[in-house]
């Protein structure tokens, strides 16, 4: 009996594999994960829906041509296009990675690769020069669920 209780909490516990993870380091030169909290644009925090401009990411500090990292085993599931308008075409990429019941969209990053697999604190590619679209900004790569929910927790 005892057995039995054990395996079905060990079945359980392996039913949701997302639930425990944690992003390893984003990107160099920021090994804890510090997010940008406000500057002059605007702030980082993810903000739901809500009063006019939602903010469905989280944006991890990251300065300009740093190398950015996977944060977790995963298959890379192409190339992302942030904006439309072309005044912002250097800081225009980013890369979707899906793996461990997981989804993310990594904005403003240059990817080697927009496909195979990767693990985690590989080399995804680099920061994109956002310092020349927004001056004075807290450079950071955007941290988006693809189903829009809130990533804080996965730090
Ligand atoms: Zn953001």
């Amino acid at each position: 009996m005892m057995k039995k209780v054990a395996l079905l909490a060990a079945l359980l516990a392996l039913a949701c594999v997302c639930e425990g993870v944690t992003f390893g380091q984003l990107c160099e030169g920021n090994p804890n994960n510090n997010r940008r909290t406000s500057d002059s644009l605007g702030h980082g925090h993810y903000e739901g829906s809500g009063h006019g401009g939602a903010h469905h990411g989280l944006d991890i500090i990251c300065d300009d041509g740093s190398v950015v990292y996977a944060p977790f085993d995963g298959t890379l599931n192409g190339r992302l296009t942030a904006y439309t308008d072309p005044a912002k075409a250097a800081i225009n990429s980013g890369i979707m990675l899906e793996g461990e019941g997981l989804c993310v969209k990594l904005f403003y990053v240059n990817p080697d690769q927009t496909s195979g697999r990767v693990s985690k604190g590989q080399r995804l590619g680099v920061m994109m020069p956002m310092q020349s679209v927004y001056p004075g900004i807290t450079s950071h790569v955007h941290v988006e669920m693809c189903d829009q929910s809130d990533p804080t927790k996965y730090f």
